[in-house]
């Protein structure tokens, strides 16, 4: 039997019309919520992702502003515009869009950004809370993932998980995140050998690689659940994810579609994010 497809963009809008709620709400309060979007360079890709989380912050109500920096603006003037947005009251979640130009420290700007308007959940700071246990923002990635699993109904506590990526901003949050709700985590990667030794004892497989194709039908135990965060632009076929769909789909349980599945789902849960911060410095406030 056929995999059930995630639709990641039909849980983004159920998501959209509970956040409008929360929108509403903090209007009473006089709050509006606010992002502030970093981007840098002309990347054709990077300005899509920003304009998709603008059109959704249009959508459900948020204010957002996006600050276009050259490709080869000094370190300097990221960490000005950075700090003035932290300390900006109309703004409540700062997002850079990445992949950074080379000559940035990704690791300066992760420890500027304020942890309360991180609503990436990149900063060191909250990635240490989330190794900690006690996360103040998830990262919008594993987040959605995580999102979409629950709302399946897809049971993680006590299920084998595999993570393909060791990455920063996907692989290594997923793995924690699915450890933290009762998952016996392996983590693969470039130097794991036989790669589909582990991905077949799996219930639960995140691929987080950016190779078309890597996770095939012979790679995927029957009935997993297989969730693709590759986006990958192949010459005539568009975007496609790390795994063979049109194979897999006959031997999973779940799977999502590239694109369609995790990409909405990671945007969500940025505009997620910041309504969240909203409150919280709403509450702040009150007291
Ligand atoms: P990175 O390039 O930072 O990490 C890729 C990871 O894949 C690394 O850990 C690397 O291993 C591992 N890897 C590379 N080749 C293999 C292989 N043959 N077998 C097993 N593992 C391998 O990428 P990101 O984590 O930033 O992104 C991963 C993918 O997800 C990309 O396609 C990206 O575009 C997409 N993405 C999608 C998002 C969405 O919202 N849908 C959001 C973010 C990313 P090693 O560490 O050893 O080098």
């Amino acid at each position: 039997m056929a995999a059930t497809v995630l639709d990641g963009a039909a849980v983004a809008r159920e998501i959209y019309a509970q956040l409008k709620e929360r929108v509403a709400a903090l209007g009473r309060l006089n709050v509006r919520p606010g992002l502030a979007a970093v981007q840098l360079g002309d990347n054709p890709v990077s300005r899509i992702y920003v304009r998709n989380k603008v059109r959704a912050c249009n959508e459900v109500g948020v204010y957002s502003e996006v600050h276009s920096l050259a490709a080869d603006c000094p370190q300097s003037v990221l960490l000005a515009t950075l700090e003035k947005l932290n300390r900006n009251p109309r703004v409540h979640g700062i997002l850079v869009q990445l992949p950074l130009p080379a000559h940035l420290d990704a690791g300066l700007i992760a420890k500027v950004i304020a942890p309360e308007k991180d609503v990436d959940g990149l900063t060191w700071h909250n990635l240490g809370t989330l190794v900690a246990g006690h996360p103040q923002f998830e990262p919008c990635t594993p987040s959605g993932v995580i999102t979409l699993l629950e709302r399946a109904g897809i049971p993680i506590d006590g299920r084998e998980a595999v993570v393909v990526g060791r990455s920063a901003i996907v692989g290594k949050p997923m793995a924690l995140m699915l450890m933290a709700r009762g998952a016996t985590v392996t983590v693969c990667h470039s130097r794991t050998p036989d790669l589909g030794q582990h991905t077949r004892r799996a219930d639960i497989l995140v691929v987080a690689v950016g190779r078309p194709r890597l996770i095939t039908a012979d790679r995927v135990k029957p009935g997993a659940a297989v969730i693709d965060v590759g986006v990958n632009r192949v010459a005539g076929r568009g975007i496609t994810g790390d795994v063979d769909f049109t194979a897999v789909q006959n031997v999973a349980g779940w799977i999502t579609p590239v694109p369609g599945g995790v990409g909405p789902m990671t945007v969500a849960m940025v505009i997620a994010n910041t309504v969240q911060a909203a409150e919280r410095s709403a509450a702040a406030r009150a007291v």
